[in-house]
């Protein structure tokens, strides 16, 4: 599904991206790096500041018109001056490109890199003259898809920026980046919404028990949409420590991987909270069980995910995967009724 921007109705695709939108207005560095998580709209955020520079019509506090013959360029994908720098994976999920394109025709799996053809061919793109008045603009996110080859690439235009051309890029964690990309960028905070309006926003979306769910995706409002659109409700969430505990990987059934390992990280995570008598974060605090053992065990486990997460493009059979790492999670655990 294609993220709108903003229309003729003049409405931000997300309400809470306004004062971020007014703060970055007077922004007139040649690369902004907005720091921000996904889940909180970095990307709608990018798209909507691309939208607003380029904007040829009355733009207040940042917020593009919605009306000029620029921002219907914009919304239609078709602006000469805009170009989106994402990972294929990315491009498709958020419908920024087809099938057809992020695949090259069916030779290629959709990765969560950004390719190296990809930045190669946005730096010949902005070597050439901009077909209207407002300068070009490239937006690239989330800047921790850019690997070694990549980055250095992009490192060269940042530091010798061609006249007229602007970069706008996210991350969540700038620590990630290349201290060379993070010290040529302004830098701007993009803070998640406070909670009410985070509730008041999925309730809109016919999200039920909204604030169980931005308790699962501490506090963003759109991975808190995600997983409800995966289907897992705040019952369903509440239930998986008990599934755990059971060594039952079938309450993860049908779950894309990263999904699987998100949550039983979250749940690691709370148990050892839990453990050390602190609040958890992410579950009922009611819902979690005691460890078996003391902490040890739960840390050789908190090893394994993170050490599974960093292998994501790994070609596992996720079945058994799930099965072992949900397996090794319920030896962890004191067993239900002791
Ligand atoms: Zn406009």
């Amino acid at each position: 599904m294609a993220e709108t921007l903003v229309g003729p109705d003049g409405a931000l695709p997300l309400p809470w991206l306004g004062p971020a939108l007014a703060a970055a207005q007077a922004q007139r560095g040649h690369a902004l790096l907005v720091v921000g998580a996904p889940g909180a709209g970095a990307l709608a955020f990018l798209r909507t500041l691309a939208q607003g520079w380029l904007c040829e019509g009355r733009v207040a506090a940042g917020r593009p018109c919605g009306q000029c013959a620029a921002c219907r360029l914009v919304q239609a994908g078709t602006h000469p001056d805009l170009r989106l720098l994402l990972p294929g994976a990315l491009a498709l999920e958020h419908g920024l490109a087809s099938e057809e394109d992020v695949t090259h025709g069916g030779k290629r799996k959709p990765g969560k890199w950004i390719v190296i053809d990809e930045v190669r061919a946005t730096l010949d793109w902005v070597a050439t003259t901009a077909s209207r008045s407002r300068g070009k603009l490239v937006v690239l996110h989330p800047a921790e898809a850019l690997q070694g080859v990549t980055a250095n690439a992009l490192l060269k235009a940042l530091e010798e920026p061609p006249a007229g051309v602007r970069w706008l890029l996210s991350c969540s964690d700038p620590e990630r980046l290349l201290p060379t990309v993070r010290s040529r960028c302004q830098r701007l905070l993009l803070p998640p919404p406070a909670r009410g309006e985070a509730e008041a926003w999925l309730a809109g979306q016919r999200v039920s028990s909204p604030g169980a769910l931005l308790d699962a995706c501490a506090g963003l409002p759109l991975d808190a949409l995600a997983l409800h659109a995966a289907g897992v409700d705040a019952g369903a969430w509440a239930a998986l420590p008990a599934a755990l505990q059971r060594g039952h990987a079938g309450a993860w059934a049908g779950w894309p991987l990263h999904r699987v390992i998100d949550a039983l990280l979250k749940l690691c995570h709370d148990l050892l909270a839990r453990a050390a008598g602190a609040a958890p974060r992410y579950f009922p605090a009611a819902s979690l069980p005691e460890p078996r053992d003391g902490i040890a065990p739960l840390l050789e486990w908190s090893a394994e995910l993170q050490r599974v997460a960093r292998q994501a493009e790994h070609p596992w059979n996720e079945a058994l995967l799930v099965d072992a790492l949900v397996g090794r999670g319920s030896r962890a655990l004191r067993p239900p009724g002791r």
